[in-house]
């Protein structure tokens, strides 16, 4: 049966040409990236396209362009049977997290693809990444929200961008790929089965949040600085769950918490989880308040706070589903 497909342009790398007075790499349009791609032309797919507004570098994303993807996807749901959005690699963890949590009860492939070399330049990845993000969004086996790179296909919210140089430039350090790519397409058993639900699109995202590395000598008065300006914190701890055993951090935190602000505790390393207890100096996280993220990455866990914000002003409802895995983000 013949596939339809919606090719979503946001810009990136993959559609950018170098500026000749600048020398700088600027997003190009959508009808002169598809130029590149005749394999595009194809007989048992029919591919539909459609650009955000102000295709950007993905560094200049933010949640209205979120919104306005989620939106064209809205629209288009039941028009299509897959959708794959072309995307910059900068942030690309980010949108894929996004929009696992926007699009609740999606029964459809959304892959987002891009590359490492502009689609127009002779040692391009984009050709193979978007082709065969294409194929595969026409497979009807994925029912979820994807990054597919370099021959290997990966839930969006466990991904995260780990190279600038390599045309490997994501790993899903928590959770095994969905599928591999080499002569055969190679699913392993890890993608969600279609679900009755009803599909919903959230579009109702808060940023009113922010994310803190710790390193050792950071200041507590700092810490306390950003937490009074925003409704959540994306706390990046060391190791499994870590932090300096100050009394005062701890003394932070519960006032913190007393004041209606949600924690999430994160850590630094990519590989493992966050583990409560096990050293001395994970103390300042053992408040019963705090969200440990467990495996979370801090793309998803950003994300994740942006939308349960959206949902509900209930400090403890949005603790109730910080805690819970709500799209395969986290391992429970
Ligand atoms: N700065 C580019 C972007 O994220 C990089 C890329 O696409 O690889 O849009």
């Amino acid at each position: 049966m013949i596939k339809k497909i919606l090719l979503i342009y946001t810009g990136g790398t993959i559609g950018m040409i170098r500026n000749k007075e600048s020398n700088k790499l600027i997003p190009f349009t959508l009808d002169s990236l598809l130029l590149s791609v005749p394999e595009l032309q194809n007989d048992e797919l029919i591919i539909e396209y459609k650009s955000i507004k102000y295709p950007i570098d993905s560094s200049n994303m933010n949640t209205h362009v979120w919104v306005e993807i989620v939106d064209i996807i809205e629209k288009k749901y039941h028009e299509y049977d897959g959708f794959v959005i072309l995307h910059g690699t900068d942030t690309m963890s980010y949108t894929a997290s996004a929009l696992s949590f926007m699009l609740e009860n999606i029964n459809k492939a959304v892959i987002l693809t891009g590359s490492q070399i502009p689609i127009g330049v002779r040692r391009t990845d984009a050709k193979e990444n978007l082709i065969t993000a294409i194929e595969i969004a026409g497979m009807e086996k994925v029912n979820e929200v994807c990054v597919y790179f370099e021959n290997q296909l990966f839930r969006g919210n466990r991904t995260t961008k780990i190279n600038t140089e390599d045309f490997e430039a994501f790993k899903s350090p928590n959770f095994p790929v969905l599928a591999e790519v080499g002569v055969k397409i190679k699913f392993n058993n890890y993608c969600f089965k279609k679900s009755n639900a009803k599909f919903t699109a959230r579009k109702n995202l808060s940023n009113n949040i922010a994310i803190l590395k710790l390193f050792p000598g950071i200041k507590i008065e700092i810490i306390a600085l950003i937490m009074k300006n925003v409704k959540g914190i994306v706390i990046e701890s060391f190791g499994a769950g870590n932090a300096t055993n100050d009394p005062k951090l701890a003394k932070l935190f519960e006032d913190m918490i007393n004041k209606g602000k949600i924690l999430i505790n994160v850590s630094q390393c990519i590989h493992g989880n966050i583990i409560s207890g096990e050293y001395e100096s994970s103390a300042p996280f053992e408040n019963k308040n705090i969200i440990n993220g467990k495996d979370i990455t801090t793309e998803a866990a950003v994300t994740k706070l942006m939308y349960i914000l959206g949902l509900t002003n209930n400090d403890s409802e949005i603790r109730a589903q910080l805690n819970k895995n709500l799209r395969g983000e986290v391992t429970c």
